[in-house]
């Protein structure tokens, strides 16, 4: 439904609009949100429904201390090793899928020191400067998001793995990551939902959570009020060129001029850069999850049960497993096995596992670049397409220095952090 209010025959002709932004996710609501701010009239274009995408049912953890990439040493192996098991949490579908087993190399070969170091910095740097302007906007504009800063705890089943992670701090240290290990005694004390069989946390105070829902449904809320047109239903079919400028775009509902469009499509980013030549290396990273009524006695931050790799959210209005990273394809069943791995990884570590009404039942396409680093800035060879895509497993997190950053290459301002590492030119 278009809930702006033109009518419909009016809408769907509308000539021309100063901002074009391609999907409305919590990328494309914050990059409107800021190019409006900044003075510019913007347009959302959405084929389905605002926040009907990735940002929907993540788990709505907010982590500047998830700044290290996916493609770390050792992933590869692990992956492989998990291709033929079904409820494994990282999941490579053996199948023939060029573009993926081309995307995969790439990623095998970020599986280095000096490339991880290089994604972490750059993803730090974004994460940081987004982890504050978050809280300053969610408390200045009130949003009714169930916003909390008590951290993200990881909880320790297995003393190997716990080993591993405080080995990395001194290094996560120099990129402005804190993290306060906790022994078994706190962990009960801090968490008695964990089960006596943990053996030990680390809390990392700096992260935060959100209903990514409601997150969503408040920028929305502050789009409508700001000014923003929302054209929803109305699918992006491709791109108007003149004289090598793109121009516009051609909908489901006819086409729509602009003076600049921004892509913010999310994983469905590459279907639509292709049809200028343009190769965006991303793939849909499937995740699931489960939402569930609130529960009697949740644990009271964030949650994330290590070896399982599950993450568990509660909020006063309910209480999300999520997790799993499964390279399908554009695969849209939900896979009942990778669902219940979710239920039975908590039992693992929490002493009560969920009860109630299963609310929702639900998977999301991450947006995933090779090098784990989003896709921020004008795209190759145009001065008037830009890119906002590629956030992969933390676009909740990114969205608010995304938003701004977008809006200061943009408008020609000076940007909130250095664009470089950003750049779709990185792909040569
Ligand atoms: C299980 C899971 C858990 C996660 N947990 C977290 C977390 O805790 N913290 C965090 O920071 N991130 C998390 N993420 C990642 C996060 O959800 C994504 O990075 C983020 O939602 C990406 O936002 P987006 O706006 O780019 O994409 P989307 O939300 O997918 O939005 C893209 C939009 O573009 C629209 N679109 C696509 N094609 C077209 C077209 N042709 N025309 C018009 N519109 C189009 C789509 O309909 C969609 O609404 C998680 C993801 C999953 C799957």
């Amino acid at each position: 439904m278009d809930r702006s209010n033109a009518s419909p025959a009016a809408r769907a002709s509308a000539p021309s609009a100063d901002v074009l932004v391609i999907g409305g996710g919590v990328i494309g609501l914050c990059c409107a949100l800021e190019l409006q701010r900044a003075g510019r009239q913007v347009r959302i274009v959405e084929k389905n429904t605002i926040g009907s995408g990735s940002s929907h049912g993540n788990c709505g953890t907010i982590t500047p201390s998830h700044a290290e990439p996916l493609a770390m040493p050792g992933v590869v192996a692990k992956g492989l090793r998990w291709m033929f098991r079904a409820d494994a949490p990282l999941y490579i579908a053996p199948r023939f899928d060029p573009a993926l087993w081309r995307w995969l190399w790439r990623f095998a070969r970020r599986c280095n020191a000096r490339d991880v170091r290089a994604a972490t910095e750059a993803k730090s740097a974004l994460l940081q400067a987004s982890r504050a302007l978050l809280e300053t906007f969610v408390r200045e504009r009130a949003l009714a998001c169930e916003f909390e800063t008590r951290g993200l705890l990881y909880a320790y089943t297995d003393p190997r793995q716990r080993d591993a992670d405080l080995a990395d701090l001194p290094w996560l240290r120099e990129v402005g990551i804190h993290a306060e290990p906790w022994d078994a005694a706190r962990m009960q004390a801090e968490e008695p939902a964990l089960r006596d069989d943990v053996i030990g946390g680390l809390l990392f105070p700096g992260d935060a959570s959100l209903r990514p829902d409601r997150y969503v449904a408040e920028l929305e809320r502050l789009a409508r009020a700001a000014g923003i047109q929302i054209v929803e239903h109305c699918g992006v079919t491709g791109f108007r060129r003149e004289r090598g400028r793109v121009v516009g775009i051609d909908t489901t509902r006819g086409p729509q001029r602009g003076r600049d469009v921004l892509l913010a499509a999310g994983a469905w980013s590459p279907l639509l850069s292709g049809q200028l030549g343009l190769a965006l290396p991303i793939q849909p990273g499937k995740g699931y999850s489960i939402t569930f009524d609130a529960q009697r006695r949740p644990p009271s931050r964030p949650l994330v049960l290590r070896e399982r790799s599950v993450c568990v959210t509660a909020w006063g209005s309910g209480f999300r497993l999520g997790s799993t990273m499964e390279f399908s394809g554009y695969d849209d069943s939900l896979n009942r096995i990778r669902l219940d791995a979710l239920v039975r990884g908590a039992g693992e570590y929490l002493r009560e596992p969920p009860t109630g009404a299963r609310i929702e039942e639900w998977y999301g396409w991450r947006p995933m670049t090779f090098d784990d680093v989003p896709i921020l800035g004008r795209a190759p060879g145009s001065d008037n397409l830009w890119l906002a895509t590629g956030h992969g497993m933390l676009g909740v997190s990114m969205s608010m220095a995304t938003g701004r950053l977008m809006a200061d290459l943009i408008c020609g301002r000076e940007p909130i952090v250095d664009p470089a590492p950003y750049a779709a030119t990185r792909f040569g």
